[in-house]
């Protein structure tokens, strides 16, 4: 029996996650275990300092009053201990998660834990348009999901996926780009007279070729395979400076 454990940072009502451990139904036993609220930009975050309550929702979708870091956790480790899942699947996320966003997303967080936990994993994420819907891509992610199971993947494939608005023109394997935001942080006063700040940036696009923006700007499927050894391999040799002037002093 194939285990699925499907998660989001969207929260456990949240359309993308409904549509998507829907379509992955006739693939195997689907467990879903989700945020209860939104928890879109928490990262990797792991909630260490106080107790996670978990509700069961129905037969086999629980909430948890945590992150998504928090919900592979609970599944991983607890839910599904005697029978870890296969597969886990994140998403599918309202908004792209392009570039540099995988650092922040909670969407993609949750497939690093996956990764971590020696489960191949990974995350969904939907361009939002004028008119857009979470169904082609909940169908493409069955086909994708599908032709990982038939195949022997290594414990730590880690894939992110985004699916541009509207029509998909094919499907393109890609590099992160450099979807920057401008970090704008907006001061104003409370109605106590005390100053509060508000992030909002506006993301900044740099044109790479062969970069996951790149394919979605065009109409493709991105899919890019991600690994979580963020070591700088070049600069064990580029640095090797450092350690000869801190040597010396
Ligand atoms: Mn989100």
């Amino acid at each position: 029996m194939t285990r699925i454990l499907v998660t989001n940072d969207d929260g456990v009502f949240s359309e993308g996650i409904k549509l998507l451990a829907a379509a992955l139904e006739r693939l195997g036993e689907v467990t879903v275990v989700a945020p209860d609220r939104e928890q879109s930009a928490s990262g990797h975050s792991l909630t260490l300092h106080r107790p996670l309550r978990m509700r069961q929702l129905e037969e086999r979708v629980f909430s948890v009053d945590g992150t998504p870091t928090d919900c592979v956790n609970l599944a991983v480790l607890f839910l599904m201990k005697d029978d870890r899942p296969d597969l886990v699947v994140s998403g599918i996320n309202f908004g792209l998660n392009l570039g540099d966003d995988v650092t922040y997303s909670g969407t993609v967080s949750a497939t690093f834990e996956g990764t971590l936990m020696g489960i191949p994993s990974v995350a969904f994420s939907q361009q939002v348009g004028k008119s857009f819907s979470f169904q082609p891509g909940a169908d493409f992610a069955a086909r994708l999901v599908e032709v990982v199971l038939d195949n022997e993947v290594p414990n730590d494939l880690l894939l992110n996926v985004n699916f541009p608005a509207g029509e998909f023109r094919g499907v393109h394997l890609t590099k992160l780009g450099r979807r920057r935001y401008e970090q704008a942080v907006v001061e104003k006063i409370d109605p106590h007279g005390r100053e509060y700040y508000w992030i909002a940036g506006t993301p900044v696009w740099s044109k790479s070729e062969g970069s996951d923006q790149d394919a979605v700007a065009g109409g493709y499927i991105s899919i890019t395979p991600l690994h979580l050894d963020l070591t700088d391999y070049r600069g064990l040799e580029s640095y090797a400076w450092l350690r000869a002037q801190l040597a010396e002093s």
